[in-house]
């Protein structure tokens, strides 16, 4: 914490005390970095409008060009199958569920082919802990979308996914993570990471899947092996103000390790539909998480506004918290729609929320590149009103090419035996 004391000339007294808000804020402008006491004492007492200021500040400063990036992707759910069982998610299945899905590579490749025609160069992947589906099916898959997409890139399979398929496959995660870069994996996104604290993550029953130690890690080994990563934190649920400082503390000590994370997404916990249930949290919490994540992630370069969960309104707003960057057009979504949410902005309607609040906006790639104006000012594209779903018609079951490859649970042996 800092301290103001009498041969700083601010204080008469000779006692040591806490700065005021004003105080930590000033600091905050010439570069000063704050503590889990300050950071706290931000996020409790500050007005909205000061922590609001205080992040378009500091974004000003590592962004003083005034463009807001986003990215056109889609993102992929390849299975919903998933034994985690996380008490927050509505979106898995168990194993042998009659709803359960695994897509096939033409139907992933037909997304990638509906993606390129949208200007878009990057699949999101990620996927269920589905343990009828071997390290070898996504080293084929990343293999076959190389072959036939050179310059499409993947980013995929969250740091829980990275374990599962370690603990399946029987093989350290660096070993892992080497196999899926040797077939084509360009980076990681920071799916999983929810509230990395291990008391929240028992009681969300996502402590299994991966302890904040090993989140941590994976994301460390990985950025070792040269790759690239984004940091999550979904919030509102059990977590303390503390634990969710300890989250953005955590993430700030591992990116002055590193500097291999490229951005961070906050998001709220979305309740409809989930085991745990309970309320969202509202769009100031929102605001203010957001800001106060500008404020103690001063080595991320990159925020973004998380308008999937918050709606395009509170989305457009957050570029005034600390955002620099929309995130992706949205193309499909499985997972945030399962909890309730079902906001849907495509390329036209994410640059006209970017204009409007005053900025310039570009098109980016997973490594903020900027590559440039808006597709659909260079060449038509069709505008995309209504968000995709994994698969159109609805079926569930496994895709065919999964025959191949061994499955691990009894109902997944039977399945395929009599296919
Ligand atoms: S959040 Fe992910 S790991 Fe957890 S139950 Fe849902 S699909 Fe499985």
């Amino acid at each position: 914490m800092w301290y103001l004391d009498e041969s700083s000339g601010l204080s008469g007294s000779g006692v040591k005390r806490p700065m005021s808000i004003a105080e930590i804020a000033a600091r905050i402008d010439v570069g000063g970095r704050l503590d889990r006491d300050e950071a706290r004492e931000l996020y409790l007492d500050a007005p909205t409008a000061l922590l609001g200021q205080l992040a378009d500040r500091m974004r000003l400063r590592k962004h003083p060009s005034g463009i807001v990036t986003y990215i056109i992707d889609r993102n992929v759910n390849y299975t919903n199958v998933c034994v985690a069982r996380c008490r927050f998610c509505a979106f898995y299945r168990p194993v042998g569920s009659s709803e359960g899905y695994t897509l096939g590579f033409d139907e992933i490749y037909r997304k990638i082919d509906e993606t390129i025609q949208l200007g878009g160069g990057q699949l999101l992947l990620q996927g269920g802990h589905n343990p009828d589906v071997p390290l070898q099916w996504y080293e084929d898959l990343f293999r076959g979308v190389k072959a036939r997409y050179p310059d499409f890139r993947l980013h995929a399979l969250s740091p829980p996914e990275v374990i599962h398929i370690s603990r399946l496959s029987q093989l350290a995660v660096p070993d892992v993570i080497g196999r899926l870069i040797a077939a084509g994996l360009d980076s990681i996104p920071g799916g999983g990471a929810e509230i990395l604290v291990d008391r929240v993550r028992r009681i969300l029953n996502c402590y299994n899947k991966a302890t904040a130690d090993e989140w941590l890690g994976v994301m460390r080994h990985a950025h070792q092996a040269g790759l690239r990563t984004t940091a999550t934190m979904m919030y509102g649920t059990v977590e303390t103000v503390d634990e969710r400082l300890e989250h953005m503390f955590r993430l700030r000590d591992l990116q002055d390790e590193t500097g291999g994370f490229t951005a961070f997404i906050a998001w709220s916990y979305q309740p409809q539909h989930t085991e745990l249930g309970g309320a969202e949290a509202t769009g100031i919490e929102y605001l203010r998480t957001l800001a106060l994540a500008r404020l103690v992630l001063d080595n991320f370069d990159n925020l973004q506004s998380s308008w999937v969960t918050q709606g395009g309104k509170v989305g457009q707003l957050s570029l005034a918290y600390g955002a620099n960057d929309m995130g992706s057009v949205m193309i499909e979504e499985n997972v945030v729609r399962a909890a309730g949410a079902e906001y849907c902005m495509d390329e036209f309607e994410v640059v006209r929320n970017i204009e409007n609040a005053g900025f310039t906006a570009r098109r980016r790639n997973m490594h903020y590149d900027v590559l440039g104006a808006p597709i659909f000012r260079e060449r038509a594209v069709p505008r995309m009103l209504e968000l995709a779903v994994a698969r159109a018609d609805g079926r569930a079951g496994e895709a065919g090419d999964l025959r191949g490859y061994a499955a691990r649970s009894a109902s997944g042996r039977k399945a395929r035996e009599g296919q």
